[in-house]
């Protein structure tokens, strides 16, 4: 059985815009959004093998520490000609600078050392897996990705991480020079192409009540 969330939800994020977009996807199902940074919470070590055990492992540490049903992402990009990399190291591989011109130019050369120059060679996904967790251990789970194509140079100043050399299927541009109500919006505002927009409509169909 689904659970729904009612009343406050822990943002189980220290990261500000990750926390602006939940506040702002929650707000029209009435559920107040506390962050795991407000509260003061320790970020824990993201030691899973995938997306999913991940966002769990934030969830559920969060929801332990507060007693409260706590919301956690995990996302990043899998490149197929790189066996999945750079995947879950998809921040880590931009350094500590979080220098994501880097990040890129790093897959395009190791894409350019296995010859990857057609688009065929040069498939790619997003993948956001979201979880619920709740205090006395009930998980809600989802997942969704967006499919697309790798392209060089990057192009676009929208956006961050990747989204300059992402180009999702049936678009020609990348999401770097999409409008954010674009990539990210939900129906009927947006068209829900993101990774995490997909995603969130997934869990708002199990877990969410509009008001
Ligand atoms: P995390 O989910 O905070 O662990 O980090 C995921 C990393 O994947 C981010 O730092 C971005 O580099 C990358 N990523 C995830 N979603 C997107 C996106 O929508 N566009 C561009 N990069 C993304």
């Amino acid at each position: 059985m689904h659970r729904r969330i009612t009343g406050k939800l822990v943002i189980a994020t220290h990261n500000p815009g990750k926390l602006a977009e939940m506040k702002e996807l929650l707000a029209p199902y009435g559920i107040e959004a506390v962050s795991a940074g407000e509260l003061g919470l320790d970020e824990p070590h993201e030691t899973g093998n995938d997306f999913r055990s991940n966002a769990a492992i934030k969830a559920i540490a969060a929801a332990k520490a507060t007693k409260l049903p706590s919301f956690a992402d995990d996302s990043g990009i899998v490149v197929d000609a790189l066996d999945g990399a750079p995947g879950i190291y998809s921040a880590r591989w931009a350094g500590p600078a979080k220098d994501f011109n880097a990040a890129m130019a790093q897959i395009e050369r190791l894409l350019l050392e296995r010859g990857s120059t057609t688009p065929d060679r040069r498939r790619a996904h997003f993948v956001s897996a979201l979880c619920v967790a709740w205090p006395d251990d009930h998980l809600e789970e989802v997942e969704a990705r967006v499919d697309g194509t790798l392209v060089w140079p990057p192009r676009g100043t929208a956006g961050f991480g990747y989204d300059p050399m992402f180009q999702p299927d049936g678009h020609s541009r990348t999401f770097g020079e999409m409008e954010s109500i674009e990539k990210h919006g939900l129906p009927p505002l947006g068209l829900g192409l993101s990774h995490r927009a997909r995603a969130f409509v997934k869990l708002a169909e199990i877990c969410l009540e509009p008001r």
